[in-house]
């Protein structure tokens, strides 16, 4: 085999006398063949004179340096072998949960009844049997839907429809798709929805001891270099990957022996095959058409932070594997000479492209010129392949493969290509610029995002692709992203929208058409169904809010064909000026409108009788952080009037109240006098001034008398404004059948903790209700590091006992940075 001994060769080539046993196998290697042949030949005269004469060390040395070469020549074959058995093993651990998912998803079975998808409690599976015999009715078969994993590949042209929420500057026309409440089926009967919510599978790590741990990212709150976002399991693998390859590079090799003669390390190429098999893992972890990715159901984007340490790795066996040969070379006083032969300069080649990937990588440089560190990448890879093609022929197997890679990415990126009319939108007060797509309705999933190219800015900037969340729901109407201006190119995107006329008159909102291309969908929420579990949480940041948008407005349109589980969506939005708020106004109104419509259609339906589908309830809280408490929140005021689902929420620290502002034990209404709520017992009906019609109100508060614990609570509370706002909301009076959507907006920060605390307790005690289990709750983060990492968190923090209660949490977070 002529190419391990070229690797062994290029030992040799820069050797000094110390070389001698490696030349004997070069010399033997290139007379008999084979470099196997020869080190088992040598090997056997090695071992026979060595019997002959013990103490000889020369013998013993050649038998040790063709050990050494017979496993430097096993090296690639099973580092390449253990890389592909840990990802196996990361497959068999994910993959059950997502076969499970798209196969339920997919499961077209027709159930008789509906309730046997929301794993009803024993007394209330009785009680509906019960039930049934009784009336007699025979209600019409459902069918298991929502096979949401089969679709996000491709974007296409779908029915054209005017469903979209997105309009500039008005409510919505949107199409009325919800089904009436009045009309009865055969028999008197109401029509019920023909679909029903998927199943929840619960993932894997939820049912070990401490599997919420695994989740956990324990280093994302650490100062950089050290600061990663990568999870326990993430961390996991990384361990493991990093002792294989440690294994790989000092197993039966004197790596790090220091001799008189030659220095530190005898084994200068075992580090250079270690760098040269992760050549192809770097490249397939890194590309956008992610081969990695379909085998683990993951996109591009979270596997960037595996593509990130295999890179490094690659680049510190590269740096060791050149440092020993100058080293050497340097000893031995061969450098000069060295530096003439085509080794040393493809070498020297390859390692330079890899110093230049790795310094404009680096995050300074990748943060503050993302498109010069793009462009360097790609240069340096190209040179990389080139020098390394060249430098030994026992690379070209591992530079073809990289290659293929490569390619299979960029015809992946050309088939997702699509080109297409948009219309810019510019919102003067937020400089944000929203971008709509007509001709594009279909073909992705909510959550997922696309490359976005814009062929009408100036020549240096229409072939950069800058990624964007899609806004809207498929199917909807149109693809909608929304684009803050946050540097160069979105800024430039920004002026050109706002070079186009006035919007239809409207103050400060321009208008243009452009020509763009779109590449995706990319990302998502992976195996997650949102449809399959009982509540919802999405915390957005600034522009995080697309991600949420889309995710809402899919739930929304879809909840009257019963494929959503989810009764309640809660959707926080934090910004820091009512500015950034105001512009997406309209659209939130409209999408809360919308829910509501069909929460009254089908709770009313419910009432009367009807089968309808559960509505889903869309909650919306905005939270302003920089808005002084000597100006008031407009946010809502600016909306049309008539609306009864809008509330102005002022923190009672606005109000003027302290410590006088908590409750005076007389007042068994639970209310300051500002009409604040001012107690977090959510299994309590408050009373809310303005809320409750008022002789509801005056038969609750009769009812529910505080005790002393709840007035200590509440006197504490008082003093903590986020956590009062909170309870204005999740302890209202939940009945069944009223509709909740809102919207919500406050000063300050949220409490995420009292959130999910609120959340899961409202769904444990709605599931009480009906006696159903609860299917888990749903929590999705998208926007800074610091709020993504604050959800995690408080995700996290849920007491066990009520996580297990309701069915599980699950978090998923996105960002909008690599
Ligand atoms: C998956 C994903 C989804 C996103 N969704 C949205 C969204 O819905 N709305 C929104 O306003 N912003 C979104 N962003 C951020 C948006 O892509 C950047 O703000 C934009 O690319 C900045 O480009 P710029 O030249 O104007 O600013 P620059 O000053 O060049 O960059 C600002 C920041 O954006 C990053 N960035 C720049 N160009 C790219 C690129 N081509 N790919 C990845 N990161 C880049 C840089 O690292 C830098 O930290 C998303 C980013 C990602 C990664």
């Amino acid at each position: 085999m002529a190419t391990p001994s070229a690797v062994v060769g290029s030992a040799v080539n820069g050797g000094s006398s110390g070389a001698t046993a490696t030349g004997l196998i070069m010399n033997s290697g290139a007379a008999s063949g084979t470099l196997a042949e020869t080190i088992a030949s040598m090997a056997a005269t090695a071992v026979a004179s060595a019997a002959a004469s013990p103490s000889t060390s020369m013998n013993a040395t050649v038998l040790e340096k063709a050990q050494q070469a017979k496993r430097d020549e096993d090296t690639p074959r099973d580092l390449a072998i253990g890389l592909a058995a840990l990802l196996v093993l990361v497959m068999i651990i994910v993959h059950p949960e997502f076969l499970a998912r798209l196969f339920a998803s997919m499961r077209r079975k027709r159930v008789e009844h509906a309730e046997d998808l929301a794993r009803p409690s024993y007394v209330f599976d009785m009680q509906a049997k019960k039930n049934q015999q009784q009336q007699d009715v025979v209600a019409a078969p459902r069918v298991v839907a929502g096979g949401d994993l089969w679709t996000g590949w491709f974007l296409r042209a779908g029915k054209k429809g005017t469903t979209s929420a997105f309009r500039a500057g008005g409510s919505s026309t949107a199409v009325d798709r919800f089904p009436p409440n009045t009309e009865s089926g055969k028999n008197g009967v109401q029509p019920r929805s023909a679909l029903a919510p998927p199943p929840h599978i619960a993932p894997l790590t939820s049912r070990l001891p401490f599997g919420s741990y695994l989740d956990k990212a324990p280093f994302a709150r650490w100062a950089s270099p050290f600061t990663t976002r990568a999870s326990v399991s993430s961390l996991i693998v990384i361990a493991i990957y990093l002792a294989m390859t440690l294994v790989a590079c000092i197993y039966k090799s004197n790596v790090a022996k220091k001799t008189s003669a030659h220095g530190y390390g005898e084994d200068y190429t075992r580090t250079g095959l270690v760098a040269m098999v992760q050549v192809p893992l770097v490249i397939a972890l890194g590309v956008r058409g992610n081969i990695i990715g379909l085998a683990t159901g993951q996109g591009y984007d979270r596997l960037r932070i595996f593509h990130k340490i295999v890179g490094r790795v690659c680049f510190v066996c590269c740096a060791i594997h050149t440092i020993f040969y100058l080293n050497k070379w340097g000893k031995a006083g061969t450098l000069g000479k060295s530096t003439k032969s085509n080794v040393f300069i493809t070498g020297m080649l390859a390692f330079a492209a890899t110093c230049l990937i790795i310094i404009t990588s680096l995050p300074a440089i990748r943060r503050s010129a993302y498109y010069f560190f793009k462009i360097t990448h790609i240069i340096g890879v190209i040179l990389l392949l080139v020098g390394l093609a060249m430098h030994v022929t026992v690379a070209v197997p591992w530079v073809i493969a990289s290659g293929a890679i490569y390619l299979f990415s960029i015809i992946m990126q050309l088939m997702k290509t699509r080109f297409a009319r948009a219309e810019l939108v510019a919102f003067g007060g937020s400089t944000t610029t929203l971008i709509t797509i007509p001709g594009i309705t279909a073909g992705w999933r909510a959550g997922q995002h696309v490359r976005l190219r814009v062929l009408n800015l100036p020549y240096n900037k229409c072939a950069e692709a800058h990624p964007f969340t899609i806004a809207s729901a498929p199917d909807s109407g149109g693809l909608v992203l929304m684009a803050k201006a946050a540097g160069d190119w979105t800024s430039s995107l920004y002026h050109l929208a706002s070079s186009g006329g006035d919007n239809d008159g409207e103050v400060g909102v321009w208008k243009r058409k452009a020509h763009v291309m779109v590449e995706g969908p990319y990302g998502g929420l992976g195996h997650t169904l949102p449809t399959a579990f009982s509540s919802i949480v999405l915390i957005a940041g600034g522009s995080g809010i697309s991600h949420s948008l889309s995710l809402t407005q899919d739930l929304i349109e879809r909840s009257p064909t019963g494929v959503v589980g989810a009764r309640t969506i809660d959707l926080v939005w934090v910004v820091r000026v009512q500015q950034t708020a105001r512009a997406l106004m309209p659209t939130l109104n409209t999408l809360v409108e919308r829910a509501r419509v069909w929460e009254k259609r089908a709770l009313d339906g419910r009432r009367h009788g009807a089968d309808l589908a559960l509505p889903i309830a869309v909650r919306i809280h905005i939270f302003v952080t920089r808005c002084p408490d000597s100006s008031p929140l407009t946010l809502l005021n600016s909306q049309p009037s008539g609306r009864n689902n809008m509330h102005e929420k002022l923190s009672p620290s606005a109000s003027g109240h302290g410590r006088s502002n908590s409750v005076d034990s007389s007042d068994s209404h639970g209310s300051d006098e500002s009409g604040q709520y001012t107690t977090d017992d959510h299994w309590a009906l408050p009373v809310m001034p303005g809320v409750l019609p008022a002789r509801l109100s005056a038969r609750l508060s009769g009812i529910f008398q505080p005790t002393a614990a709840q007035h200590t609570k509440a006197d504490w509370l008082a003093k903590n404004p986020d956590n009062v706002r909170l309870t204005q909301v999740y302890s209202r009076p939940t009945d069944p059948l009223e509709a909740m959507s809102e919207i919500f907006a406050y000063r300050g920060r949220p409490d995420l903790n009292a959130i999910m605390a609120s959340v899961t307790d409202e769904t444990i005690s709605r599931h009480g209700r009906t006696l159903t289990d609860p299917t888990g709750i749903f929590v999705s983060a998208c926007g800074p590091e610091f709020l993504v990492n604050d959800a995690r968190d408080a995700t996290l923090d849920v007491k066990r006992w009520k996580r297990n209660a309701v069915g599980g949490t699950e978090f998923s977070a996105e960002f909008f940075g690599f």
